[in-house]
């Protein structure tokens, strides 16, 4: 017996308009159709059809999960902040980072991601290699303090994570862990119907070797990835490692320093640009005691110097107005943050002999082996040199043009290797009685961004449009009439339902057929059944949301067909 969900008690408000926040299909449509509800920015709470939705992700995730082998566990949110000091994120993340304190005073944070309280389980649980490999995984809350949680669910600050890790001897059993789960991630995009690549990636703030990224797609998407047409190479731009030369190889001018007695502030700051402190700005690089904190970029980035205040008042600012940028808006896309350098996309390493330039996505392991640094590895001239890559360009394994797409990153997997394993000394008894420094992986999906994933590619001009397995019913029916129609579609839903069909049946007294149509289409349960005019003769109409190709059919064929 399946569930049979009756809308006349069903917690729901679909709405006619978009939210005025909202910019991104998924945000309209998904708050529009009643799924979800904004509680505070970033943070958002699952209505019932919503998290109808996101269990199914959960479950396939959770299937998929449990077929190689992963063993589920749940860790605390809250977490201790010795962990993340042991491995340095406590700092490293930054802003980032939910901090707070207990009635004691002692430090705790919400957890972003949970390498560290992994690796200490395992520790403690694990003392032989005889019991690895192991794969644990968890499905969570996690907490990002996002900078900008913007698009709905798809970047929230509360938001939920599959999380996985494994845990070998050697770098062959990390290899095949990893193989492993990729081919396990396949699987689960598949089955959720998700248009995917996988990319090669950069790993940021997880440290350590190679790494790649699922990405779903989709105008929405915030990360930018290269596609060959002619080979399988496909790479986040953020990890494009080619060869170029920089569109115009004129040296920068001058810039213009903040020429005042006394260290400036935000205040004199705007004064001296001649601006509200309020301003968005381009074309500057903001430096605070000599690092670069923002970078504003035309076409691109800006530098919102009300925010910035907020953030830096009343630390020393100095600005640098960067000529330059005006009218190259390939040189891109940059942006400071806190910890140094985020999100440039490409960095012409000044040491390659003029004329041409080794471009390479900062953090990018390998090409140069280093994290790139501002300050350290290049000074604010370089940044001149900065080169975005751009369709067309050759790829770097066969030098076809490649094609250039927004996407949205669904998973991430990584090879960590021993970086939080030598953080926590996580040692097992290797085979001759010696201790074995155990190496790592770390895998992540976006359950909750798979929602939105889902919906940006899904939905079309009418509303939403899941596929079966993630839909919050396999149909939805519609008694379209008085009461007649009422009593004959729950009737027929109840069939369905024995039958194991799960039935959406929108019994609302009152309201006009019109209206359970628009909000039928809108809610996007892949099959539409009408119990209509002609139902009283025993005949219904099934509609398919997607094509819209209608059929009538008497009561035992719908069912047939829906089972
Ligand atoms: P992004 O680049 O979008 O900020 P990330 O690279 O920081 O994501 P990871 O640390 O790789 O994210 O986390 C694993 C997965 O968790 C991501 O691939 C993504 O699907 C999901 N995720 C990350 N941040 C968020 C968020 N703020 N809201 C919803 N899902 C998120
Ligand atoms: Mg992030
Ligand atoms: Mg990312
Ligand atoms: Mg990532």
């Amino acid at each position: 017996m399946a569930q049979v969900q009756r809308m006349s008690r069903l917690m729901i408000k679909t709405l006619r308009d978009d939210p005025a926040d909202a910019e991104t299909l998924n945000h309209k449509l998904l708050v529009r159709a009643g799924y979800v509800r904004r509680t505070a920015a970033g943070i958002w709470t699952w209505l019932p059809l919503g998290k109808k939705v996101l269990e199914n992700i959960t479950r396939v995730v959770r299937e998929e999960m449990d077929a190689i082998g992963g063993q589920e566990v749940l860790l605390p949110a809250l977490l201790p902040k010795e962990s993340y000091d042991a491995s340095g994120r406590y700092d490293e993340y930054g802003d980032l980072l939910f901090r707070l304190k207990d009635r004691k005073g002692a430090e705790y944070l919400l957890g972003p991601t949970h390498e560290e309280i992994f690796t200490q389980v395992v520790k403690d649980q694990i003392t032989s290699y005889k019991d690895l490999p192991v794969i644990l995984y968890q499905i969570q809350t996690k907490y990002r303090d996002e900078a900008r949680p913007r698009a709905g669910v798809l970047r929230g600050r509360e938001f939920q994570m599959k999380d996985s890790y494994s845990f070998d001897t050697t770098d062959e059993g990390l290899i095949e862990a990893y193989q492993l789960h990729r081919a396990a991630y396949i699987r689960i995009f598949e089955r959720l119907g998700l248009d995917h690549r996988i990319v090669s990636a950069v790993s940021g703030a997880m440290g350590g070797s190679a790494s790649e990224e699922f990405l779903a797609p989709a105008p929405a998407g915030e990360d930018t990835f290269v596609d060959c047409p002619a080979c399988d190479y496909a790479a986040n731009t953020e990890a494009v490692t080619f060869k170029a030369t920089p569109a115009d190889g004129s040296a920068h001018g001058p810039v213009e320093e903040l020429d005042t007695p006394d260290t400036p502030t935000i205040e004199t700051l705007a004064t001296h640009l001649g601006v509200p402190a309020s301003a968005t700005l381009k074309n500057l690089l903001v430096k605070v005691d000599g690092e670069i904190v923002a970078v504003g970029v035309p076409g691109d980035r800006e530098v919102d110097l009300g925010k910035l205040g907020e953030h830096l008042a009343p630390a020393v600012v100095e600005l640098v107005t960067a000529e330059d940028f005006e009218g190259r808006p390939d040189l891109v896309r940059g942006y400071v943050g806190p910890q140094g350098l985020e999100k440039v996309r490409y960095i012409a390493d000044p040491r390659i002999a003029p004329g041409t330039a080794w471009i390479t996505g900062a953090n990018k392991p390998g090409t140069h082996a280093k994290n790139v640094v501002c300050g350290r590895d290049f000074e604010v001239d370089d940044y001149l040199d900065v080169v975005v890559v751009e369709a067309g360009d050759p790829c770097p394994r066969c030098g076809t043009g490649l094609k250039l797409d927004r996407a949205i990153e669904i998973g991430h997997i990584f090879q960590l290797g021993r970086k939080f394993a030598d953080a926590f000394q996580l040692d097992v008894l290797g085979q001759n009685g010696k201790p074995v420094r155990v190496t790592m992986g770390s895998y992540g999906i976006g359950v909750s961004r798979a929602v939105a994933a889902l919906a940006e590619q899904t939905a079309d001009a009418q509303g939403l449009c899941w596929p079966r397995e993630i839909a919050p019913a396999d149909v939805h029916l519609v008694a379209a009439g008085k009461a007649l129609q009422t009593e004959l579609a729950l009737d027929v839903a109840e069939k369905l339902g024995a039958a194991g069909v799960r039935v959406l049946v929108d019994d609302r007294a009152g309201v006009s057929p019109g209206v359970k149509f628009t909000d039928a289409e809108l809610i996007g349960v892949p099959k539409i059944l009408v119990a209509g005019r002609r139902s009283a003769e025993g005949v219904l109409e099934l509609k398919d949301r997607r094509t819209g190709e209608r059929e009538e059919l008497t009561v035992d064929e719908a069912i047939a067909r829906l089972v």
